[in-house]
């Protein structure tokens, strides 16, 4: 947590902030299982680019993140705004998003192909549409073929 953090932090905000920085959270596990039955293996997890992609093709400059929905925002599933310390989360809120935006349009700029998958769009109701989506244009972006 960062200076002048408040104290009183309820427990999904305190575990969202843990999964934050932790690498190999649910999600990412979940994505990677799938990214390897398709056959699109051969990637680096974290490379050292700006945002650190959470799966990355660096040969192919493809780089795939994997966001968590309360703490980068998701424009999908109206994430939770914590009751107390409002200005403090909303102004967190904002860097994280602004950084995020940063970190991709700076890895654009330098010829990557950028994903965002969110949390939410990996959930066992939804998740074989979020793949039925990304797997082809990964597959194209990286030159392979589709396992069944
Ligand atoms: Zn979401």
């Amino acid at each position: 947590m960062g200076e002048g953090a408040p104290k009183a932090v309820n427990d999904h905000v305190r575990k969202s902030m843990q999964g934050n920085k932790r690498a190999n959270t649910k999600p990412e596990l979940v994505m990677r299982e799938r990214l390897r039955a398709a056959g699109l293996t051969g990637y680096r997890l974290q490379w050292k680019v700006p945002g650190r992609p959470d799966v990355a093709w660096p040969g192919k400059k493809v780089a795939l993140f994997v966001n968590g929905c309360f703490w980068h925002r998701c424009p999908h599933c109206n994430p939770s705004v914590p009751k107390s310390h409002v200005e403090y989360w909303s102004v967190k809120f904002e860097r994280n998003v602004e950084r995020d935006r940063a970190n991709i349009a700076k890895l654009e700029e330098d010829g990557w192909s950028v994903h965002v998958v969110w949390e939410c769009q990996l959930k066992k109701k939804v998740i074989d549409d979020t793949m039925a989506e990304l797997l082809p244009v990964l597959a194209r972006q990286l030159g392979k073929p589709l396992a069944d």
